[in-house]
């Protein structure tokens, strides 16, 4: 079942209804208003601003406070329909596409992209630590020099993962592949007493001896799968991911990394219920 972009209009027809909605999200379907602490109080629009006004002592919220949407005068059916497209697409949306869609400046466009991956990234961070049996890589992304690839290559930026089988991903970009940074990388994220699978890189050498139980696949040996340890899923989410920024945003710097692997970490995440990505993204707000 899709979310179809004829539906998300019935929905959002107009700045009233999304701002009713981000209402709901932020004070429930029976509100207690801040000011009087009246339970399932009732709240009236306040004329000309983003903001509603309780019926017993006229106190004043504002649910797009801590939202993107907080401080940006871009209307929200636009905010809107930016997360739709966000959504709806599997590979994302460039500033280009967004600005065209939207029919906004290319300045105002790219800010929304900004803002929408950091909610969508901001899902992986809260995300609990992985167990049971996970898999661990890292990859190179990225570089402008085209035709450079590999290992350490210059102007790429580095990126680590953590896949629970059949659940969820959690991707960081990280300094350099030392036995220090992925040995912290993976305590951070995974639990103790957890099966890990990775390749042969020697920084995965020593992880049984902080509590895990370790099994790799020698890759340079053309092993890709040794008993019950792989890392195909995260393989398969660094081809997603490569195979997005090189179709839709043609280059990404390292410093803006992180924003697309939170980005396409959400969606990885969402991989079984695309057509919940939006309401998803809405519960992120
Ligand atoms: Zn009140």
């Amino acid at each position: 079942m899709k979310y179809t972009f004829k539906q998300f209009q019935a929905e959002y027809p107009t700045d009233d209804a999304c701002l009713d909605a981000i209402m709901l999200r932020k004070y429930g379907q029976s509100p207690t208003c801040p000011g009087c602490g009246v339970v399932g109080a009732k709240f009236f629009r306040i004329t000309g601003r983003r903001g509603y006004a309780c019926q017993d002592c006229g106190h004043h919220v504002y649910p797009c406070v801590g939202t993107p949407f907080e401080k940006s005068t871009t209307p929200l059916t636009l905010w809107f329909h930016a997360m739709y497209l966000m959504t709806a697409t599997r590979n994302g949306v460039s500033g280009k596409e967004l600005e065209r869609q939207l029919g906004v400046t290319y300045k105002t466009a790219y800010r929304i992209g900004i803002e929408l991956r950091k909610l969508m990234g901001g899902k992986n961070d809260i995300d609990p630590p992985k167990s049971g049996h996970v898999e661990v890589d890292e990859t190179y992304v990225g570089g402008r020099a085209k035709g450079i690839r590999g290992r350490g290559a210059k102007n790429k930026t580095i990126v680590a993962a953590v896949l629970e089988r059949d659940g969820n991903i959690t991707a960081r970009v990280i300094p350099n592949v030392s036995r220090s940074t992925l040995e912290s990388f993976i305590e951070s994220e995974v639990v103790s007493g957890t099966t890990v699978s990775t390749d042969e890189l020697a920084s995965y050498g020593q992880i049984s001896k902080l509590g895990y139980t370790h099994g790799t696949v020698k890759h340079g040996q053309e092993q890709y799968v040794n008993g019950i340890h792989h890392v195909n899923g995260v393989e398969g989410f660094w081809k997603h991911l490569k195979g997005a920024i090189r179709s839709t945003h043609i280059h990404v710097s390292g410093k803006h990394l992180q924003k697309y692997v939170g980005e396409f970490s959400f969606r990885y995440n969402m991989r079984h219920d695309p057509a919940g990505m939006f309401a998803q993204l809405m519960a992120s707000l």
